[in-house]
């Protein structure tokens, strides 16, 4: 279906409006306005009251004042650089207005003395008297009539002023069509909201000051309008996704005991559930698209495992992506050992095989000898096809992309079950933004025995200390992580950051027990220097955010964490929770370079206070907002115009729910109510997503 007719005034070139030149478009474009309909939903920063006032004693600099006032002198600046100023009687009280660099005899037409006029524009205080330099308005009585009495104040950019873009949204306004309305009489009356173009008009063109706070009716309607076209947008690619996938996979549970033994601890009862709930989506007959969310070291791979194996015993195969090379290693090697017991086969593939070698594999993947397939991105490669894929497990989620999350599903055509585990908790209003179209399971409990982390803030003043004390803890035998700063953006600035410190600490700690890892190493030695740690033949890893993810030595139990300040907060809970896994007391040493400003300083202590990765996530969500929670692209967190992910949060929620009744009663849009929808839906620029309902 094509963009339905009645949208193509919104959907026009900006110069088509009044004013509005292919410069203005231009400059309009930096603030991400493309089309009329763009302007519609321009939500203003403030409101301007422009009431006419007929008492000015008591005014602060700073007051937009409007008021009937008389010239009563002209006075010329005596050089060109002073200002012309025009002495009027107003408001009970004589007060200038000032004008530079202005034409005498324009402002002597605008101001004849003895004339009546009314002006607008900001007060200020000037040797403790009233100025109004250069007024937004001079107006003849009869024009005054049609001064708004309250005007929007939208945000701008260089060469685009209040008045020409009051005047472009304005244009927009008129050629706005009528659309039919998409939200439920109900609702509507239970908000008390006005109807699309009564919400646009009350924005644009205010009756008051409050249309833009919080509660107020207008725009919490074009807010939910937003969010409903959102979750919409979301539910339809997971209705997509799901449908004609029909496929029920159900295991036979001898892989699965015997694996249990192999694991060798008993699952809790959040593993348990959480696998509950897989199975019975597997064993279903739409397509399973469920998040596994648990914090770091709840136990997410058994889950996986044993999900995988269900696959397996259903006759089919099974692959698990992972986010780096090291944590799709460590994978094999960890549920390899595993496999290899229950005599199921295993494959890894990762960007690594090539050749004969990668030949071997991809057709062990192709006749479905490899029950099993381990990987990195490099299982999304054209040339890998499976023989029988049923379930497709995505390891550490916020790593990927939501469009590499749909490119692995694509993959699987047959329609295989997909289950994608994160552990950076997602806060439960990004959760529904991002992540809508998935059902969640959580994993809310710990393997029993783990023991808290020893929290620290140490100043980096004190490095020589910590490195004292880090030898004496060697001395002991004991395995540490040395995690270097990330102020630098670029890889290969981190890199040599990385073998700066690498080398200084294997000075001091001697060569033989330090070892360094980092992202632009070569994969055979990030191996080697992986392996050297797990073993135990070095002690001290010193590495960048690669080992963030995954990594599990439970026999490490220091982290130093250097200049923590310039991490995320999910961050730095990530890194954490490589330590903390084993025996031993753990402790974590968050450096920091002084001073530490007011908000780092927060941040840091909420990491001393919880190991709660809910908490900490939503402490990072509400000290640096949204935006930066984790990389907007990584999380697919979409930029609202009019909705605000926090304020609004309640209207999210309930535009989930009433997705899915849409969803639900009408899958097609094709009801009076699912066209208008679809309507909104192309509004809201989200085209794709009614493609895919006329597509299936
Ligand atoms: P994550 O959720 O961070 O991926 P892992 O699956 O790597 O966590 O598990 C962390 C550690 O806890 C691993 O060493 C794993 O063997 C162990 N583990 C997982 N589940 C249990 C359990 N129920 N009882 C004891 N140890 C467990
Ligand atoms: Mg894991």
């Amino acid at each position: 279906m094509a963009r339905p007719e009645i949208l193509f005034p919104l959907f026009a070139d900006l110069t088509t409006l009044p004013g509005v030149g292919g410069k203005t478009a231009l400059a309009l474009g930096r603030l991400g306005l493309e089309k009329v309909g763009d302007l519609l939903f321009l939500l203003p920063h403030g409101v301007v009251d422009r009431r006419l006032r007929d008492d000015l004693l008591m005014v602060d600099a700073g007051e937009i004042i409007t008021c009937r006032v008389q010239a009563i002198e002209h006075r010329r600046g005596r050089t060109d650089r002073q200002p012309y100023r025009v002495i009027v009687e107003g408001g009970g009280r004589p007060f200038e207005l000032v004008f530079f660099h202005a034409k005498r005899d324009w402002i002597e037409r605008l101001l004849p003395i003895g004339a009546v006029r009314v002006i607008s524009g900001k007060a200020e205080i000037f040797d403790g008297r009233l100025q109004v330099p250069h007024p937004d308005f001079v107006l003849t009585e009869a024009e005054a009539g049609a001064l708004p009495s309250f005007e929007p104040v939208y945000p701008l950019t260089q060469g685009v002023s209040q008045k020409l873009m009051q005047k472009a949204v304005n244009g927009a306004l008129s050629a706005r069509p009528a659309l039919p309305e998409w939200q439920r009489a109900d609702t509507l009356r239970e908000f008390v909201w006005p109807s699309l173009g009564d919400a646009l008009e009350a924005m644009h063109d205010p009756k008051d000051r409050s249309v833009l706070a919080p509660g107020a009716p207008a725009r919490s309607r074009l807010a939910y309008d937003e969010l409903l076209s959102h979750q919409l947008a979301l539910g339809l690619v997971r209705s997509k996704m799901r449908r004609g996938a029909g496929r029920r996979t159900k295991g036979t549970g001898v892989l699965a005991a015997s694996a249990q033994a192999a694991f060798g601890f008993r699952p809790t009862e959040a593993q348990r559930r959480a696998l509950e709930e897989i199975a019975a989506d597997m064993a279903a007959e739409t397509r399973m698209l469920r998040l596994l969310q648990g914090d770091v070291g709840s136990g997410k791979t058994w889950v996986a495992m044993m999900a995988m194996l269900a696959a397996v015993e259903a006759g089919g195969q099974a692959a698990l992506m992972a986010p780096t090379e090291i944590l799709a290693r460590q994978h094999a090697e960890g549920l390899g050992g595993i496999a290899a017991e229950i005599g199921v086969s295993l494959e890894i593939l990762t960007g690594r095989d090539t050749g004969s070698e990668r030949r071997r594999k991809l057709a062990a993947i192709a006749d479905g000898s490899a029950q099993l397939v381990l990987g990195t991105h490099s299982l999304f490669q054209k040339d890998v096809e499976f023989s029988d894929l049923r379930l497709a497990v995505i390891d550490e989620q916020h790593r990927f992309g939501v469009r590499q999350r749909m490119e692995l599903a694509a993959k699987a055509p047959s329609g295989a079950d997909l289950l994608v585990m994160t552990a950076t908790p997602i806060p439960r209003t990004l959760a529904l933004t991002g992540y809508g179209d998935l059902d969640f399971s959580i994993l809310d409990e710990k393997p029993p025995g783990r023991k808290p982390i020893e929290t620290r803030l140490v100043s980096r003043e004190r490095y020589d200390e910590v490195v004292a004390r880090l030898a004496s803890a060697m001395n002991d035998g004991v395995r540490a992580y040395w995690v270097c700063p990330m102020v630098e953006e670029s890889e290969t600035a981190l890199k040599i950051a990385a073998e700066d410190r690498h080398r200084a600490l294997a000075e001091r700690l001697g060569p033989d027990r330090v070892t360094l890892v980092h992202g632009q190493m070569p994969s055979e030695e990030k191996d080697r220097a992986m392996s050297a740690f797990q073993s135990g033949v070095v002690q001290l890893l010193v590495a960048t955010t690669v080992i963030e993810v995954g990594v599990d030595v439970p026999e490490a139990t220091i982290m130093v964490i250097e200049q923590a300040e310039s991490f995320g907060l999910s961050q730095l809970h990530q890194l954490r929770g490589r330590v903390g896994r084993g025996e031993g007391k753990s402790s974590c040493l968050l450096l920091y370079d002084p001073p530490l400003s007011e908000t780092g300083k927060a941040r840091l202590e909420v990491m001393r206070a919880t190991e709660d990765g809910f908490k900490i996530a939503e402490e990072d969500l509400r000290i640096r907002g949204p935006g930066d929670f984790i990389g907007t692209a990584q999380s697919g967190a979409p930029a609202f115009k009019i909705a605000d992910l926090d304020r609004d949060r309640a209207l999210m929620e309930r535009a989930r729910t009433e997705t899915r009744l849409i969803l639900h009663e009408d899958p097609d849009l094709s009801s009076e109510r699912g066209k208008a929808l679809k309507i909104l839906l192309y509004l809201m620029g989200r085209d794709a997503s009614v493609r895919l309902i006329s597509a299936a």
